[in-house]
């Protein structure tokens, strides 16, 4: 008999541009932190490589130091130093890599948005692969994200492993396939890959320009694992309308595919010990709620003569994909049903934050609304709080954090159904959901009469019945949208691929 195989701890590295919270963008930055707690929690190695880029939050990294060791990497035909330094970001191990090129890549005060990005990104790229062979780690699971970090899987089977760091199945994430990093063909010469070998329709080629290479595309076909951030997503990133361009190359790839859902970081977002409420509070006594709705109507200059006039929160990115026209839609038709609206955010489109800027004039004192225009972290948390509903009217929304949030904070979400919304949010009148899982109210049609449809039903139920929105409050605040249960998803996914390694060299 054979003996059935230990299930073994796995050594997984992650490639990133981001990591929350010393070099954080978006959700990418939580996802590299919050799955690789996760998984280092059930027992596995994990360990990060980043940039070291001058604009980070150092005084959250411990113990950074530099490696004695100088790492050389390939570029445009050249060979540079890179030094090495190490360090402790929420009890993950990283490892920072610090270019010596003239281009002084990760020293522009930014993290991205440069327009170099695909030269200082696929340096990068290289230079992280460069360092795993030299310190001889042997990885299960090469984990990289996104257009900045697709360039490892190429890399890796072209280049790396004939080198010997060949020990790795690669795994990639794709956060939003919005952005590809698409650029002209010669320029992926500069990182040692072999333009005329990849740029090919089955390879790295763009669909839509035979002169371009798209690195999204490329970690695609040069993966053994591609995900993205949540199930419905994956569904639609395959169809013509919601592919970007890539649909035809995901479904062929479809056996490799699969949507997680992202979770949250159930400890940094606690309304039972988060300190910057005006109260703290739990699924068992809400009544704090009520309070820190009193503080922030306090803290804006809202004016309520009644505790129970609903308070409708929003905290976004203003940017198209987030229904930034239904959002202000919102604005109105909360003020004509009676309840009171306040919206955080900010908005790197200058013709939307102008537009939004005159809105916030013209209501900078109004009783029942307020627009602050601004990126605040510690107001959005005595809104998550304070707020009775939340609305997230997006078009398109890989996973969406905001949805899990609200609800962690006994807010209700009123949402559209798409992408990580659609796994996260169900309709508490849809009764071909099994009771226990409606938690929201949500619309299909992305106009102002699917989302009306939604926001009264949620006002009639808030106001006709209030033991059992109580009892919903209760609910979404139960629910555990921690890490846990996606970070074993991940692990199922990894084991199986290392399994199937394995299996093929055996045989
Ligand atoms: P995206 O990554 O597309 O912006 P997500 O829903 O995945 O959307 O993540 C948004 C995160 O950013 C949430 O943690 C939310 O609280 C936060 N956020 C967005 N806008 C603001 C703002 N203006 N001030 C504070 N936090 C914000």
């Amino acid at each position: 008999l054979m003996p059935s195989p230990k299930r073994s701890e796995l050594h997984v590295i992650h490639i990133a541009a981001e990591m929350a919270p010393v070099a954080k963008v978006g959700g990418l930055g939580d996802v590299v932190t919050g799955l690789g707690k996760a998984l280092q929690k059930r027992g596995h190695l994990v360990e990060i490589v980043l940039p070291k880029y001058d604009c980070m939050q150092y005084e959250l990294i411990r113990d950074l130091k530099a490696l004695d060791a100088v790492v050389e990497s390939y570029f445009d035909g050249q060979l540079f130093k890179n030094k090495i330094w190490t360090g402790t970001v929420e009890g993950l191990p990283v490892y920072f890599i610090e270019p010596h090129h003239p281009g002084n890549f990760f020293w522009r005060g930014q993290f991205y948005g440069e327009p170099d990005d695909f030269k200082r990104f696929s340096f990068f790229s290289r230079a992280a692969l460069e360092l795993l062979l030299q310190a001889g780690k042997k990885p299960d699971i090469i984990h990289c994200h996104d257009w900045q970090t697709a360039f490892v899987a190429p890399l890796y089977w072209d280049l790396y492993a004939p080198k010997g760091l060949n020990s790795a199945r690669i795994c990639f994430t794709c956060h939003n396939f919005e952005y590809q990093g698409t650029a002209p063909a010669s320029e992926l010469a500069s990182c040692g890959l072999d333009v005329h070998h990849l740029n090919r329709p089955d390879r790295m080629q763009d669909n839509s320009a035979y002169d371009k290479v798209n690195p999204i595309k490329g970690a695609i076909v040069f993966s053994n694992i591609v995900t993205t951030v949540s199930p419905t997503y994956a569904q639609e990133v395959r169809t013509v309308e919601g592919g970007r361009g890539l649909h035809a190359t995901l479904n062929f790839h479809a056996k490799k595919f699969v949507g997680i859902l992202n979770g949250i970081d159930t400890d940094a977002w606690n309304p039972a010990s988060d300190t910057l409420l005006k109260v703290q509070y739990t699924a068992f006594d809400t009544e704090g709620k009520a309070e820190n709705k009193e503080a922030l109507r306090r803290k804006l200059s809202l004016y309520s003569a009644n505790v129970r006039q609903p308070l409708i929160g929003c905290i976004t990115r203003l940017v198209p994909q987030k229904g930034v026209h239904l959002i202000r839609h919102a604005l109105y038709r909360t003020l004509e049903l009676g309840g009171q609206f306040v919206l955080l955010g900010s908005s790197p489109v200058s013709h939307i934050q102008r537009e939004f800027e005159d809105i916030a004039n013209q209501f900078q004192s109004h009783e029942h609304a307020r627009l602050i225009l601004k990126y605040d972290e510690s107001l959005a948390r005595l809104i998550y709080a304070a707020s009775d509903m939340f609305i997230i009217p997006s078009i398109f929304e890989p996973c969406g954090l905001t949805q899990m949030l609200a609800m962690r904070y006994g807010s209700i979400p009123i949402v559209r159904e798409t992408g990580g919304l659609n796994d996260s949010v169900f309709d508490v009148d849809n009764y071909t959901i099994p009771e226990q899982f409606r938690n929201g109210f949500t619309f299909l049609t992305a106009n102002e009469q699917g989302f009306n449809n939604a926001l009264e039903r949620a006002f009639s139920l808030y106001k006709n019945n209030s033991e059992l929105w109580q009892q919903l409050v209760q609910k979404v605040m139960n629910i555990d949208f921690s890490w846990d249960s996606s970070a074993i998803l991940y692990e199922e996914l990894y084991e199986k691929s290392v399994a199937r390694a394995r299996a093929a060299n055996h045989a």
